[in-house]
């Protein structure tokens, strides 16, 4: 026994060797020729993983809700007005985030479980000028997987700004950022970018950028600031040093590392192996008789499975017996049903082994616990559904 334990929540994530390596390099100056090289191409590396030929990459130290603060003080000011379309916790955040900045938010709710209609967000966008909205690609707290493409659409429509939070899908789902028309795709490095925390990660479009210079007011934020970034990320996009706040040099190494190992696997390729592992586990989860929270599954995320725990069981034993079999999964996360349910996260390096091991864990301790299923079957239905897929 190596007591190593698998981590599989919904970031952070199990990082690939090489990624942990780069992280332990000797730090340099952040001026240095190699780290120029390092951060230049990092920035480059991620117009691919974005689909997002023109869109402006940052790169700062922080994490994916600083990637939200930065988003809304540059491209918001005082009553414009927001429509949220929110598929639970991290929704919230964004409707919290804008109303401190001074917005009109409105928020858009589905029940539970589904999405909201596009026919009631065009109602909302046509009831008056929005200056943008937001989707939660997946919300982490519901395992819900949002379709930004005609949303961005209906954006584009009523000449709406789009914000994409992706810190759940970027490098795990479909993004074509460029494609799609979205004016703003952000993310953090521990999700399915393969980066231990502590990066922002921002993809933001030409349009919105020329919305942010053409503001009236001041951005009421010395450190989200893009004034501030964007003539670093310039500068070491053409190679050359600059300085604003130290970068987080060994996190970027790293990074690099990472969006080169993403980039080798191609992005197509690693959105379908997502897809594939995903359909695979949902077969296994449902094989025990479990229930997910998307009622449907064209809106149940890639990168995470949220399960409802079943009747008779209590959560809090479910999950000590699963992480005494050294797989480490995540409790709820959504306020008022948060007791009911758990999450497993399998994005990035994620493999079918991986999974096998959570599907033999769950399945050991719900029937150590007096669960009534067959032994192996969770296994069988996951090993089918993916030989089906090759
Ligand atoms: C994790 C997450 C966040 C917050 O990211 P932090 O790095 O924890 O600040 C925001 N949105 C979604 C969808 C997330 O999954």
């Amino acid at each position: 026994m190596k007591g190593r334990k698998l981590l599989m929540i919904p970031g952070p994530i199990e990082f690939e060797p090489d990624v942990l390596q780069a992280l332990g390099m000797a730090t340099t100056s952040h001026v240095a020729p190699n780290f120029i090289e390092v951060f230049g191409k990092s920035l480059e590396l991620m117009r691919d993983v974005w689909n997002s030929p023109k869109g402006q990459p940052f790169i700062v130290a922080g994490t994916g809700t600083l990637a939200m603060d930065m988003s809304v003080a540059n491209l918001i000011e005082q009553g414009d007005n927001v429509l949220i379309i929110s598929s639970g916790y991290f929704g919230k955040r964004f409707k919290d985030i804008f109303d401190g900045y001074g917005a009109n938010t409105t928020i858009l709710e589905a029940p539970l479980g589904e999405a909201v209609s596009l026919d009631l967000i065009e109602k909302e966008l046509k009831s008056k000028k929005y200056k943008a909205l937001t989707i939660t690609h997946v919300d982490t707290s519901t395992g819900m997987l949002i379709d930004p493409k005609p949303i961005a659409q209906l954006a584009q429509k009523y000449n709406t700004l789009s914000i994409l939070d992706g810190v759940c899908s970027v490098a795990g789902e479909e993004i074509n950022q460029d494609e799609w028309g979205i004016d703003v795709v952000l993310t953090a490095s521990q999700k399915a970018i393969g980066v231990p925390p502590g990066l922002a990660l921002l993809m933001v479009s030409q349009k919105a950028m020329e919305v942010w210079k053409n503001r009236k007011t001041p951005i009421p934020n010395y450190y989200s600031d893009w004034n501030n970034w964007l003539p670093v990320m310039k500068a070491y996009e053409e190679r050359r040093p600059s300085y604003f706040g130290t970068p987080a040099v060994n996190l970027i190494v790293a990074l690099e590392t990472s969006l080169k190992i993403i980039c080798k696997e191609g992005i197509e390729n690693r959105v379908k192996r997502h897809k594939n592992l995903a359909k695979a586990f949902r077969a296994g989860i449902t094989a025990l008789n479990l229930e997910i929270l998307p009622q449907t599954t064209d809106i149940a995320a890639n990168t995470l499975t949220a399960v409802y725990y079943p009747k008779g069981i209590v959560g809090a034993k479910l999950l000590s017996k699963i992480a005494s079999n050294d797989i480490i999964v995540a409790g709820g996360l959504l306020s008022g049903i948060q007791t009911s349910y758990f999450r497993i996260g399998h994005m990035g390096s994620v493999s079918p082994n991986d999974l096998v091991a959570v599907l033999a864990a769950l399945e050991r301790s719900l029937l150590e616990l007096g669960y009534d299923v067959e032994s192996g079957k969770s296994l069988q239905a996951f090993q089918g559904e993916l030989l089906k897929a090759k």
